[in-house]
Order: C-alpha cells, then structure tokens, then sequence
C-alpha cells in the first residue's frame, strides 16, 4: 500500500533524524516509563511557561531508548506539542489515544491535529506495538501532571 509505505517513512526519518532529542533544563516535571513487553524506555521532562491548563508547553526533552516506533513517537509528539497549551496538547495526545485504540478499524485521524502522528495509523493494527507508540505520550502526560502538581 501506498500510504503504509509513506508512513513507513515518516516513521523511520523521525528515527533516524529525532527532533527535540535530548534531557535540557529547565523542567518542572520529569517521568520515567517502561515497556517491558518490547524493551523501550524513556525519560521525559517537561517544561511550562504558565499556570494550569493554558500554560504553554515550552519544551519537551527526552532520553529514549528501544525500537523505531517508540523513538519515532517521541520525536513526532514532542515536536507536535512544543509551543502548544497544556489544554490543547491534552486534546492532541486524547486524539492519538483514540487513533491508536481504533485497532486499524475505521481509523480515520485527523490530520490537521495529528500531523506526523497519523503515520502511526497502521501500528493500531498491531497490539503488541501500541504500547511502544503511545510510551513517549503517556510519559509526557505523567510528566505534565508532575509540573502541574496534580501528581504526588
Ligand atoms: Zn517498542
């Protein structure tokens, strides 16, 4: 398929060329997730310009380790989101959910919101990897609610 073999691509430039790569100071919130079931990790910091849901995310740094998705899916989020409000970020990674949960059925992403991320489309076909897509997005979320407070 023509389209698989263009997201293969998107998939496999972000890895090879990752975008925002890189543990940087300031942070407020940083985390640490594992996928156990395929050997990714990463460690994700978050920087906030602002109080609450209309701060600005003014940075996303990362450390990340494992396969091409989950290092691809770190790259395209993070450049997805920087410059974004946390409320605006939040409906962006609630889109990427959603589009990974669609297991391949009826997917239909938004490519406006999505983006690059909609290159991860054919991965929701594939259960054991959907976890390796959405390490990075879980992280930053975990790491936002940290710089938020919300988390203990
Ligand atoms: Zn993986």
């Amino acid at each position: 398929m023509q389209l698989e073999a263009m997201y293969q691509e998107v998939i496999l430039d972000h890895y090879r060329n990752p975008l925002h790569k890189g543990l940087r100071e300031p942070y407020e919130g940083e985390a640490h997730h594992v996928n156990p079931t395929c050997g990714d990790e990463v460690t994700l910091r978050v920087h906030l310009d602002g109080d609450g849901q209309d701060a600005t995310v003014a940075d996303v740094s990362y450390d990340a380790m494992g396969c091409s998705i989950s290092q691809a899916s770190a790259s395209v989020m993070s450049d997805l989101i920087i410059g974004k409000s946390v409320k605006e970020a939040m409906a962006v990674q609630e889109e990427f959910l959603a589009l990974m949960q669609s297991r391949g059925r009826e997917a239909e992403p938004d490519e406006d919101v999505l983006e690059d991320a909609v290159a991860f489309a054919g991965v929701s076909k594939y259960p054991a990897r959907i976890k390796c897509a959405l390490l990075a997005w879980m992280a930053w979320k975990d790491a936002t609610a940290r710089a938020l407070g919300e988390a203990s």
